[in-house]
């Protein structure tokens, strides 16, 4: 599984940094990026997504 951050959708809370900071992080935006899809293997991307309060991240 591959998580996209959609940048329209994202507000900046962080959620999804702090649940898997290997997988996203907080770019200059003030929103989340992707900077390892493969580092979803290690933690639990499917938490991140669900944690996600506006439904911005999605795993294909
Ligand atoms: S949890 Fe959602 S809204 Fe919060 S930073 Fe991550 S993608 Fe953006």
């Amino acid at each position: 599984m591959k998580p996209f951050v959609d940048q329209n959708k994202c507000i900046g809370c962080g959620a999804c940094a702090a649940l898997c900071p290997d997988v996203f992080e907080m770019g200059s935006d003030g929103k989340s990026h992707v900077k390892n899809a493969a580092g979803c293997a290690k933690c639990d991307c499917k938490r991140a997504a669900d944690s996600c309060p506006v439904g911005a991240i999605t795993l294909k």
